[in-house]
């Protein structure tokens, strides 16, 4: 029997786990090591939760060396500085050095707080636990105010055709926003706040079509939620935030989504394009080296920066990777399109498809409990399964379900 192949997978994020899963029924192939610099995945879409409910951070965290342990891989809890991608090699920030057949990046995004002047003084966010964290404590003697919330701009590279989002994932910001409203309502503090959304983009949510959006509006403007679009936050002071344009609006509380930026190893390893994010194509092998693979957010392709698509593109990539080695699967496909539940708090949440943004039809947003019942499962399913997305019967009954919509 010839030997395994080294296949190392960078990143326990849900591209990571997902890949991870797939790879570890081909144990009698391939050699797998994980490396993450942390010791546990981040349930990111459960974070708003973790702000503005009860959720324990304990809930949002699955735990990787058993993880790896269970899926016949190795684990390095340690960070990538560099990859050497002519001699097949990788440099941990612990000084050791491993070398790959075949390589997985998918080490996400970095969220710059600190492009933005005054944040850490004053401002807060949702995106990841110790800020989640800080943002319930901040809440807890919260007195009602002006409460502004939204995305910052990021930037993103021309090499790969992609849609160019100036906010790469404005969800959250839906959640924040419909969360603190019912938050503010249960506190009896709504009537002495008011919640103003803004926006990089001139369209709120651009990564969907206008039935969708319009849906989102209409709740908006039943709940007193007002937008300002085009507008670019520069700097969070005491009382205001502050925009590229020069206004200021008043503020009393920021919740924002800081600019999302590439990995630095990326580019320090000339695997990035001219922002930094990995060039692939779409079937996710990067366009310069046939033996490295990508999927998730640090890809130039993944536009809008969802767990959805991280899925998809980790699926495809894994895809690649058998067909490399010339092992009989069924091949996967690129197929982007924007699927998200937005939790609302209490029993409201809405789901959100839409595939307009990739020339599809598909645009549809469902306010409903049931849409609320489909994420808390969602949710505790990812969680006690350790990563594992739902079984394909849900994915089919979901299937189902939204044709009723489309017809
Ligand atoms: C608040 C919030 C809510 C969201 N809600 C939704 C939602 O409802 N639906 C949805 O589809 N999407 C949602 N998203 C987006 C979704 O979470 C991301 O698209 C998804 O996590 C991307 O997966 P990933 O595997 O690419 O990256 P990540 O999940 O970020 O994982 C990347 C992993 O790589 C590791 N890593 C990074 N750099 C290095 C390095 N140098 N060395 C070693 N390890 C490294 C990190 O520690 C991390 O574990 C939300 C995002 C946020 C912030």
């Amino acid at each position: 029997m010839s030997a395994l192949k080294k296949l190392v997978i960078i990143g326990g994020g849900f591209a990571g786990l997902r890949a991870l899963y797939k790879l570890s029924d081909y144990d009698y192939h391939f050699e797998i090591t994980l490396i993450d610099s942390n010791d546990f995945s981040l349930e990111k879409p459960a974070l708003p939760e973790v702000a503005m409910e009860n959720k324990d951070e304990s809930e949002v965290k699955i735990t990787l060396p058993p993880v790896a342990r269970k899926s016949k891989a190795a684990f390095i809890q340690d960070e990538v500085e560099r990859i050497d991608a002519s001699n097949q090699k990788i440099f941990l920030k612990s000084g050791k050095e491993l070398e790959y057949d075949y390589l997985l990046i998918a080490s996400g995004a970095i969220k710059d707080y600190n492009a933005i002047k005054g944040y850490q003084e004053f401002g807060y966010s949702v995106c990841d636990n110790k800020e989640a964290k800080r943002l319930h404590e901040k809440l807890k003697d919260f007195e009602g105010g002006a409460i502004v919330t939204g995305a910052a701009k990021s930037e993103f590279g021309t090499l790969i055709d992609a849609p160019n989002l100036k906010a790469p994932c404005e969800g959250p910001i839906g959640e924040i926003m419909f969360m603190m409203d019912h938050k503010l309502r249960k506190m009896g503090l709504r009537d002495k706040s008011s919640i103003t959304v803004f926006s990089p983009s001139k369209i709120f949510f651009e990564d969907v079509g206008d039935r969708a959006r319009g849906v989102v509006a209409k709740i908006m403007k039943e709940r007193d939620i007002s937008l300002l679009t085009n507008k670019e936050l520069v700097e969070i002071t005491k009382e205001s935030v502050i925009f590229s344009d020069g206004s200021e609006i008043p503020c009393d509380l920021a919740i924002i989504i800081p600019p999302y930026k590439a990995p630095k190893f990326i580019a320090k390893s000339n695997l990035g394009d001219d922002k930094g994010w990995v060039p692939t194509n779409k079937e996710m092998v990067h366009i310069n080296y046939p033996n490295i693979f990508a999927a998730g957010d640090c890809t130039a392709l993944a536009q809008p920066k969802l767990g959805h698509i991280a899925i998809n593109q980790a699926d495809v990539a894994v895809s690649s990777i058998l067909k490399a080695e010339n092992i009989e699967h069924e091949e996967v496909k690129f197929n982007p399109e924007v699927f998200c539940i937005m939790n609302m708090g209490g029993f409201e949440a809405t789901l959100i498809y839409s595939n307009m943004l990739f020339g599809g039809k598909d645009d549809l947003a469902w306010h409903s409990p049931i849409a609320k019942l489909m994420k808390t499962s969602f949710d505790e399913e990812y969680h006690f399964t350790n990563g594992h997305m739902p079984p394909d019967i849900m994915t089919k009954a979901l299937e189902s379900l939204l044709i009723q919509f489309k017809e």
